[in-house]
């Protein structure tokens, strides 16, 4: 059997499959517990699992966490340990890139974007059928590319990350800082409160740069929107389809695709591709 699952933010996803058919689905709050000491919960209670796939919020490199700003690391090793502990097999990759694997099965490319605006602002790339992951596995952080100053610093540490004007989180900063109430973009839009539209105006604009980037430096076939700020927000995509020839050059843009997502949890579904087989 085959162990799949989604450590995010806020909570834990995880598919049992068997014979390629999922059998159990389970769920888990990040915070509550470690990921291995949740893992080996579910190997206790599912005795004959064999293969153990991972979709990571958090930045990972040949099976070993490196950083999670989210979810209680209890074991940064993760597929030593479980190998040694267990002999079972732990493959583990950064949620984005998870997520534009499923992305590029789904659209059958491999030149492809995936960019996720929730929290923060993520980027999975595939660039002729290979992963983007650079030297020491931490390419693409597209939220942490320098953008301009703002009055609070991003978890990084550093004060002028795009993702501090383009990311569900930026909204929630600019909102507190402004002391605006909402942080929804739709409220934030239509406000008639002092510096409401603004935060709005400057989210666009953010969110427009990040994405004229992307297509700039990755000259993308396919390139794919998603994460809960996409999802709430139907209108970004006509904004985006609209301004992005002022913000990307014009020859990455030629037969360009971009739509939203249309996978409902595409980390998992990439954490699946990861070992491909119907154990
Ligand atoms: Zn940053």
């Amino acid at each position: 059997m085959k162990l799949v699952l989604d450590a995010g933010g806020t909570s834990i996803r995880a598919q049992i499959y068997e014979h390629g058919m999922c059998v159990t689905t389970l769920h888990a709050k990040s915070r509550e517990k470690g990921l291995a000491a949740y893992i080996e919960e579910v190997l206790a209670t599912y005795g004959a699992i064999e293969v153990v796939c991972i979709s990571y919020a958090g930045q990972v490199r040949e099976g070993v966490i490196l950083s999670a700003p989210n979810i209680t690391v209890d074991r940064h090793d993760i597929k030593k340990y479980f190998a040694a502990k267990y002999g079972i097999e732990v493959l583990i990759e950064n949620d984005l890139n998870c997520a534009v694997l499923a992305e590029a099965k789904e659209h059958e490319s491999g030149d492809i974007c995936a960019v996720y605006v929730g929290t923060g602002l993520g980027l999975g790339v595939l660039s002729g059928g290979n992963l983007v992951r650079g030297a020491s596995s931490v390419a693409t952080e597209l939220g942490h590319i320098p953008y301009k100053k703002a009055p609070f610093a991003c978890g990084c540490g550093r004060e002028n990350c795009i993702e501090l004007f383009a990311s569900g989180s930026a909204l929630e900063k600019w909102s507190r800082y402004y002391l605006l109430g909402s942080c929804e973009l739709e409220a934030l839009r239509t406000s008639e409160a002092a510096h409401a539209k603004e935060v709005y105006e400057e989210f666009i604009k953010a969110l427009l740069a990040a994405l004229g980037t992307v297509v700039t430096l990755f000259n993308p076939k396919v390139l794919v929107l998603g994460g809960g700020v996409i999802e709430n927000n139907p209108f970004l995509y006509e904004i985006i389809l609209q301004n992005i020839p002022l913000y990307a050059l014009g020859v990455s843009l030629e037969g360009l695709k971009i739509v939203q997502t249309t996978i409902e949890d595409a980390p998992l579904k990439g954490a699946y591709l990861l070992k491909d087989t119907n154990e």
